[in-house]
């Protein structure tokens, strides 16, 4: 993969962010988006992108500087006190998992592997969202159980349940088939299978949530049959209906973006698989020059990508 490419990636999950923040808990259907608006949910300007990119951008630091969990966690919390890695220099719509998983570290000095919720009651997006550099530093580790643990471990860094760790894995372990020019398709043909084996039992038990995705009809499920919510395994599901229903990245962006509720994670989750799908397409460049911050944006990608492109 190249340094366009990379960038790409990270730039189609960021326009789905911000495309999708001022329809933030929007009822499906109340309204249509295929461009950058202002006002909404959060009274942003256009271009503004929300928690997702935040806890991205840090994650994309600590690899480059070759940063440990708690180095990583530092950052998050230089985010949420501090308002580092935002757009306007204001946090906002950060989830309470996240949140209570920077107080365990910063106020009550946990270690950073125990900082995550493990309550079944805990079962957000948050980690899932802010994944994708990961995936994109792991593509070429061919040992399947050294990818699963790293992406447990940077899973529970604000979820410790199975469930979102088992999201995540599935989500990895997509990303990197595609990174590895498999199609979506074929992926979730023959990922149970090499999951088999090598998942923890009690992460394999809550297989069972994500299991119609890797039916053969789900591509044709109904759009009334998909839920948009911020509960992860909704999340998941949508983001991969979303990618099989799509031909492009802009495409699958404005699919997502429309579905309601969780438009922003949805949107960004489903830019990037699909980028990650597509390799060959570019994000809308109009979109990406009306984000917020680009100055900021680019001092961390740019890096990021240099030293990922091999
Ligand atoms: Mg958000």
């Amino acid at each position: 993969m190249n340094i366009a490419q990379i960038k790409n990636i990270l730039y189609s999950g960021i326009v789905g962010d911000a495309i999708g923040v001022p329809f933030e808990f929007a009822k499906r259907d109340s309204y249509y988006v295929d461009t950058m608006e202002s006002g909404g949910t959060w009274e942003q300007p256009a271009g503004s992108w929300s928690d997702d990119t935040s806890f991205t951008l840090p994650l994309m630091s600590n690899l480059v500087e070759g940063g440990d969990y708690e180095q990583l966690m530092q950052k998050f919390e230089e985010y949420m006190y501090d308002n580092q890695f935002t757009p306007n220099n204001i946090a906002f719509g950060i989830g309470q998992t996240c949140a209570k998983a920077i107080r365990n570290w910063s106020i009550n000095h946990y270690p950073a592997l125990e900082c995550g919720d493990p309550s079944e009651f805990a079962n957000g997006n948050g980690a899932l969202m802010r994944l994708a550099p990961l995936a994109i530093d792991l593509r070429n580790e061919s040992d399947l159980k050294k990818r699963l643990a790293l992406t447990k471990n940077y899973t529970t860094l604000t979820h410790r349940h199975p469930r979102a760790i088992m999201a995540s894995y599935i989500y990895l372990e997509i990303l990197h088939s595609l990174l590895n020019g498999k199609n979506l398709t074929d992926t979730l043909q023959v990922l149970p299978n090499e999951f088999r084996g090598a998942v923890d039992a009690i992460e394999w038990k809550e297989f069972d949530y994500y299991q119609a995705i890797f039916q053969p009809g789900f591509k044709d499920r109904s759009r009334d049959n998909i839920k948009s919510t911020g509960y992860v395994v909704d999340t998941l599901l949508a983001v991969v209906w979303t990618v099989l229903n799509s031909k492009s990245i802009n495409e699958a962006i404005i699919l997502a973006v429309n579905l309601g509720e969780d438009t922003d994670t949805i949107a960004s989750i489903a830019g990037t698989m699909a980028s990650c799908q597509y390799l060959s397409d570019r994000v809308d460049s109009n979109w990406v020059g009306q984000l917020q911050n680009l100055p900021l944006l680019q001092g961390i990608i740019d890096p990021f990508a240099k030293i990922e492109a091999k």
